[in-house]
């Protein structure tokens, strides 16, 4: 039968030292594993990480990963590489925050206006499907007809000011949903798109 070194198992999600003690136990509890025994086998893995991440909340030492007073799994201090919140990423964890601030907000739709081609990619991976993102580049046409749609449909609408945006197209873009982020990275707009939510919300 396949199977994987506990002590393997564990450091691959940044339990090390006391912290991978403290899952031993806590696999010990679930009836995973048992005292003594230093492999796992395969078919186990899946569930033996799901009952960990479900006991435990990892986060590095940055002061903006360090857990809620709402958590209700056990704090666990790793590398920043295994933060639950930042994976060692700043993007990430700017990212993360903005998706917590808009599901407090109750909102899901994002329009994006601007960035570059690298930029909106990086913000498309990090939402993944937990946000409904629309962009408008400069391949939309820049007149009110396309625009103004998006941003009724939006509830919140961000422009990448740096960057190359007809100005046709930000003249449609105007209202109370509509802010402008002057600095080009996934951090100033997923921070700015955080501080809008945490009015309204
Ligand atoms: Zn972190």
């Amino acid at each position: 039968m396949d199977d994987l070194a506990i002590s393997e198992l564990l450091s691959r999600l940044g339990f090390e030292g006391e912290g991978a003690e403290k899952a031993l136990v806590r696999l010990c509890r679930d009836g995973l594993t048992r005292p003594g025994k230093t492999r796992i086998a395969t078919v186990k893995i899946e569930t033996a990480e799901r009952a960990l991440r479900a006991a435990f909340v990892r986060h590095c030492r940055k002061s903006a990963c360090l857990p809620s007073p709402r958590e209700t799994r056990e704090p666990l201090p790793v590398s920043a590489v295994h933060c639950e919140t930042c994976g060692g990423s700043d993007n990430r964890r700017a990212v993360e925050q903005m998706l917590v601030a808009m599901q407090r907000a109750g909102w899901t739709k994002l329009l994006v206006a601007g960035g570059s081609p690298g930029t909106r990619r990086e913000l498309q991976r990090l939402c993944a499907d937990r946000l409904d993102l629309r962009f408008v580049t400069d391949e939309t046409t820049p007149n009110r007809k396309t625009v103004a749609p998006l941003l009724n449909w939006s509830e919140v609408a961000a422009i990448w000011t740096s960057t190359e945006i007809s100005h046709k197209t930000t003249a449609v873009l105007r209202g109370p949903k509509v802010l402008k982020v002057s600095r080009r990275s996934v951090v100033a707009l997923a921070e700015a798109v955080q501080e809008r939510c945490a009015i309204v919300a």
